[in-house]
């Protein structure tokens, strides 16, 4: 038997929670086509994994990389983590379909940069995308409060009968043009004042396709047993299943909370379809005025509009540095993001170490100083979480990264080594994987990880892209 690329001697990690095996895979075109024992096939080119891990792809399934992989489609921030598929348009906020003219309100001004291109159909990116493919697979969620933003005259108040209806045909059409499922995120402004009514209308359209309600949750505060609340309830009322997003417990109030968050959602899953996914990591990031800064400990500006040379630095020295307060600088600064240092590692802990967690980034890959998770957080869990703290094994947490995240998010064939499916992998070595990055140093690639295929074709290899950009839309 002939094989185009065959990985020999690895250790398979399959990607389903098996323990490793010693083995072979065989890689024709897309496809991984045998697994095991293979030393009698030959191969175009025999690659040598003694002494590594060979895994599927990691799949980020909550990324805001939805104009990044038309601007810098090389996405060397995900492949040089091992990450070959990613799910955009989250916490409400997809690029498309968007008919608003004018700027943006935040967050979505956050999400994409203000001479994004502007497509009216998630069926024009899908082509965008399929004409210009980035280096990694992408699918996307159809964001509540894009269609929010182009819909509702007054952001402010409740959508009435007439703009749910037509946000609902139009999240209707998306998902009949390839949207994976819907996202929320009645947290952020254009969305906060959607009432639960509204949110169940649209968990009932993402329902009629069989598809997940992915939620940036009203709170993640003081009121996160609430919020909890409210999407089990949407998820009851709609017969849908709800996915919480990024789960932590923010603030200094409600460290320890986890205990009483994961229990909820363990009880929620006797009779309702629920997930969640987290990052591996005590500081949150979203946009400045967000009010977060309230909760947090510190405050890192991770990117400024009108100053940009701020990037990197703590928000309470650059007001310092002004002589003004806080929200003085703050409002200085704004458009921008921070980083905000509000949750336990006690919870964070809690909440990776929990059965049905899945593992993703939450990047938003803007400035110069992003948090370090855009570039770091796959193997921050296999080197701090799996090697050194030993949260979970190894092989576990690459089923929280591959296999998990494909079967909740319907990725077909996807996020296994097992004949027959697309031949999307990472070869590193579990003794040296980590993330090399820091809060002062955000953008340094991971060390460890010697090759990424994504569809069968070499895309990283030691620290350096090939060139290719063999990504699919999902
Ligand atoms: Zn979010």
């Amino acid at each position: 038997m002939h094989a185009d690329i065959l990985l020999r001697g690895g250790d398979i990690v399959d990607g389903t929670g098996a323990p490793r095996r010693r083995g072979d895979v065989a890689i024709t075109d897309d496809r991984i086509t045998a697994t095991g024992d293979l030393s009698d096939w030959t191969a175009g080119r025999d690659i040598d994994c003694t002494g590594r891990i060979v895994a599927p792809g990691f799949i980020d399934p909550h990324v805001h990389h939805d104009e990044i992989v038309l601007t810098d489609p090389g996405m060397d921030c995900m492949l040089s983590q091992g990450v070959t598929t990613i799910i955009n348009g989250n916490c409400g906020f997809s690029i498309a379909p968007l008919t608003a003219t004018g700027p943006l309100p935040q967050p979505l001004g956050m999400i994409l940069s203000n001479d994004a291109p502007r497509f009216a159909t998630y069926a024009a990116y899908r082509d965008r995308l399929r004409a210009d493919p980035p280096a990694v697979n992408t699918a996307c969620l159809i964001g509540h409060g894009t269609l929010r933003i182009n819909e509702v005259a007054n952001l402010d108040r409740p959508a009435d009968r007439d703009e749910i209806a037509v946000m609902a045909r139009a999240l209707d059409a998306a998902l009949s043009e390839g949207g994976i499922g819907l996202s929320t995120g009645p947290f952020y402004p254009p969305a906060r004042a959607s009432t639960t009514g509204e949110l169940t209308e649209m968990a009932r359209v993402a329902q009629a396709h069989g598809k997940l309600y992915v939620t940036h949750m009203r709170d993640e505060g003081d009121r996160v047993i609430e919020a909890l609340d409210e999407t089990f309830q949407i998820g009851r009322d709609a017969c849908c299943g709800v996915h919480v997003s990024h789960h932590k417990c923010a603030g200094l109030a409600n460290h320890g909370l986890s205990e009483t968050t994961l229990a909820m959602i363990d009880r929620a899953m006797q009779t309702q379809d629920v997930g969640l996914d987290t990052t591996p990591w005590t500081a949150s990031s979203t946009m400045l005025n967000s009010g977060r800064h309230r909760q947090a400990s510190r405050v890192i500006v991770a990117d400024s509009t009108p100053h940009p040379e701020m990037a990197g630095r703590d928000l309470a020295d650059i007001a310092a540095g002004w002589g003004t307060d806080i929200d003085t600088a703050m409002e200085r600064l704004l458009p921008a993001t921070g980083i905000f240092f509000i949750m336990d590692e006690g919870d964070v802990r809690r909440i990776l170490a929990y059965e049905h967690t899945i593992i993703c980034s939450d990047g938003i890959a803007r400035g110069s100083h992003p948090h370090p998770r855009v570039w770091g957080t796959f193997p921050r869990v296999l080197g701090h979480y799996v090697r050194d703290a030993g949260v979970f094994d190894l092989e576990t947490a690459i089923r929280r990264m591959t296999s998990m995240p494909a079967d909740r998010f319907g990725l077909r064939d996807r996020g296994r080594i097992a004949e027959g499916t697309y031949a999307d992998a990472v070869i590193f070595d579990a003794a040296t994987i980590r993330e090399a990055n820091d809060y002062a140093h955000p953008t340094r690639p991971a060390e460890g990880i010697d090759l990424v295929f994504v569809n069968g074709r070499e895309s990283w290899r030691s620290g350096v892209h090939s060139g290719a950009r063999a990504g699919v839309v999902l």
